[in-house]
């Protein structure tokens, strides 16, 4: 297979925050791409995937109407567009496959620190300024609140200097754009992160074929972006102590060592950071010779 019609189309962020782990994951999933003159599509050149570079609050649109087959974008995105409903059908037309680990940030609702705050119904009859109306309506609803969601498409943080609301809905990942706006952190509307999306189209079995390694290839580079091979030498007696205070390890190799009768070698897979604290831990239980190497590629 490889007409175009036959090719997995992928929707990721153009340029902005997502772009640079969107393309090392797909990378380091084995995706070699070439990149066109206008850059806008990127021809993979070793897999029958392509890529369409767009803005992020795009993605799930061009998904939903069948564009792409799969999308990556962050799930403020991905909600929004859901709630937002404005689809032909009337029902959402994609599903999320999997969480991906990065862009992680949260929407809150943020006020000035003067603003009298007990909860959600000190929001009854104010204004609330975002880029999110539709997860800001959606809030107010879950929580039985009348407020005006005024559209900001972006600086949401200076609408309350402005103004023009006396609340925001706004993304937030260390908060330091709240503090400089002297703006106080009330309550998250969404724990947001990268998603991947897929169409809920159907597609052919190539294809489909292609996203499930894909996604294999996936679950292995987010497993092994932590996982560490450790490596020592135990008493006997201390194997079970030590097995133990492996973080995240499956049953490890034992292997005995050549002229010692009551050390052995111990080897196993943790799929946690191993830090120094448990280094010291193991050693303390009888370890030692403890080396820790990076996992490069893992299949299950
Ligand atoms: P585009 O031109 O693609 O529309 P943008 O300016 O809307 O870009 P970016 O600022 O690059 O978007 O953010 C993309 C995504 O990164 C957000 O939608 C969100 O999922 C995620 N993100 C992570 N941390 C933050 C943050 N502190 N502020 C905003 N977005 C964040
Ligand atoms: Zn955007």
């Amino acid at each position: 297979m490889d007409t175009a019609a036959d090719r997995l189309k992928i929707a990721v962020q153009k340029s902005g925050r997502l772009t640079e782990q969107t393309m090392q994951l797909l990378e380091r999933c084995g995706l070699k791409i070439r990149k066109s003159k206008d850059q806008l599509f990127c021809y993979g050149e070793n897999m029958p995937i392509d890529l369409l570079l767009v803005r992020d609050d795009d993605i799930p649109g061009l998904v939903g109407e069948d564009v792409c087959d799969l999308g990556i974008a962050g799930l403020n995105v991905i909600e929004e567009k859901r709630l937002n409903g404005t689809f032909e059908s009337g029902q959402t037309p994609f599903h999320e496959l999997r969480q991906l680990g990065f862009g992680e940030c949260r929407l809150s609702l943020a006020a000035p620190e003067a603003q009298e705050w007990s909860g959600p119904q000190s929001l009854e009859g104010r204004r609330i300024a975002t880029s999110y109306p539709a997860l800001t309506r959606d809030y107010l609803d879950r929580n039985g609140v009348n407020a005006d969601v005024v559209y900001f498409s972006g600086a949401v943080e200076i609408a309350p200097r402005l103004g023009k609301a006396e609340f925001i809905s706004d993304l937030v990942s260390t908060g330091s754009t709240l503090v400089a706006n002297q703006l106080v952190e009330l309550e998250t509307l969404l724990d947001s992160q990268v998603a991947l999306i897929q169409t809920n189209a159907p597609l052919s079995d190539a294809k489909q074929e292609w996203i499930d390694r894909l996604l294999q290839r996936m679950e292995g580079v987010m497993q092994v972006s932590e996982s560490k091979y450790i490596m020592l030498h135990a008493p006997r007696t201390a194997v079970a102590e030590i097995t133990r205070i492996l973080p995240g390890s499956e049953a490890p190799t034992i292997l005995p060592l050549e002229g010692i009768d009551d050390r052995v070698a111990v080897h196993a897979v943790c799929r946690e950071n191993v830090f120094w604290e448990t280094l010291e831990s193991l050693k303390a239980a009888g370890a030692s010779s403890m080396l820790v190497l990076p996992v490069e590629k893992m299949l299950a």
